[in-house]
């Protein structure tokens, strides 16, 4: 047999050619080897509520879920999905029809992107954006085309006069991500209304992925697109208990939108894991209708973690774009007489002791993002205590 290893054509293929290796795989490595605090990947070092894992060990143990599920998600689920949105946001969406489990955001992402964009078609996406749209677009023979978000006043901005220039007649659909990771940036009802009066102007769909819905701050809000005049029937929005329950290894997303758009990304979620986490999903069911003083605990919780970490990030000298949103906190490495944050992040294990990312891999601009670096907080405070130490003493300044 030949050896496909040294084939002088190159094994990946030509859509996933630029997507070799991710940074995440890098910088854990790196982690690891230096013994460092890892502030990179965005997971939570302690499980979700104690009852929802108990749900869960019911429903294995009841035999629900353990053989596949239906091809939409339990019905249990999508009931649970449709009565969170329609106490939360006073938007109504038919179980039946409307509402599609996957398995996670990301599968919800690339289902949606596959259905939805013909080879050539434009997908404009506001950049630093997650690791999955590029690639996913990519897959779907897309061309992606990146409207950049700017700090400004003490947050990242949409520029609403670029976004509108990034649309041309090839733009098929707006991926919009609020609240924004990796910035921390939750868009304001009036970059919202902007961006949905363009997508009616336009005549546009709209991809929205709201996994941090529930992980907005102080006086932020989250407002779903689909709530804007015009929206619903041209918006998939896309959710997920990973980061709202805090079980990122579930892998339990969903979709809610209008049936002709549901059945579209169902014909090709089908093909990619038909179904997935099926006792996991009856505790999600539970999960959903957790009553209200869960969601302010977590949200209380992760505020005062966040504030650790960028106060100890600003006595580290940083300057620190506190998030409105997300467990993620952006901060500008230029104070400290630096403008590479891949170099910086390479060097801080060793320097600090703690990892970060450097959000430059998350743009097509990347000297727009040259001097950003990403820390997660969704961690213990002890270790964001201990971080914030070790960042101020290794001499940062
Ligand atoms: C974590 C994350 C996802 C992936 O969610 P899963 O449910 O774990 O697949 C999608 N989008 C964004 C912006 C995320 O941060």
């Amino acid at each position: 047999m030949a050896d496909m290893t040294s084939s002088p054509r190159p094994l990946l293929n030509r859509r996933l050619a630029e997507f070799g290796t991710t940074v995440f795989a890098e910088m854990s490595a790196l982690a690891l080897r230096t013994g460092s605090i890892n502030l990179g990947q965005g997971f939570p070092d302690t499980d979700g509520p104690e009852e929802v894992r108990e749900a869960a060990v019911r429903a294995l143990r009841d035999g629900r879920g353990n053989q596949y599920p239906p091809g939409p998600g339990v019905p249990e689920l999508r009931t649970a999905v449709a009565a969170h949105q329609r106490r939360r946001y006073g938007l109504s969406f038919d179980p039946d029809t409307e509402v599609l489990v996957t398995a996670g955001a990301t599968e919800a992402i690339a289902a949606a992107l596959l259905a939805l964009v013909e080879p050539g078609d434009e997908v404009v996406a506001l950049e630093p954006y997650y690791d999955s749209y590029a690639a996913c677009v990519a897959l779907a023979g897309g061309r992606r085309v990146p409207v950049t978000l700017r700090p400004q006043g003490g947050r990242f901005r949409l520029d609403l006069d670029e976004l509108r220039d990034a649309v041309t007649d090839r733009t098929r659909l707006l991926l919009i991500n609020t609240p924004h990771n990796p910035t921390g940036t939750v868009l304001t009802r009036e970059e919202l209304a902007a961006i949905a009066e363009l997508a009616v102007e336009r005549d546009l769909l709209v991809v929205t992925d709201e996994v941090y819905e529930h992980l907005v701050y102080d006086d932020a809000e989250h407002v779903p697109l689909a709530t804007f005049p015009g929206m619903r029937e041209r918006t998939v929005t896309i959710s997920s208990a990973g980061k709202t329950f805090s079980f990122t290894g579930w892998k339990v997303g969903w979709i809610t939108a209008a049936p002709e758009l549901v059945t579209a990304v169902r014909s090709a979620k089908q093909y990619l894991t038909y179904v997935s986490a099926g006792p996991f999903q009856y505790a999600v069911a539970e999960a959903l209708a957790l009553p209200e003083s869960y969601f302010t605990g977590l949200r209380d919780d992760l505020r005062a973690k966040r504030d650790v970490l960028a106060a100890g990030l600003e006595e580290a000298g940083l300057t620190v774009y506190r998030p409105a949103g997300t467990y993620f906190v952006t901060a500008d490495i230029r104070p400290l007489g630096e403008s590479d944050g891949v170099a910086f992040c390479r060097a801080l294990p060793e320097r600090a002791g703690v990892v970060a990312i450097p959000t430059a891999v998350f743009y097509d601009h990347r000297e727009a993002g040259a001097p950003f670096v990403r820390f997660a907080f969704c961690k213990q405070r002890p270790v964001l205590e201990e971080a914030a130490r070790r960042l101020k003493g290794a001499g940062a300044r």
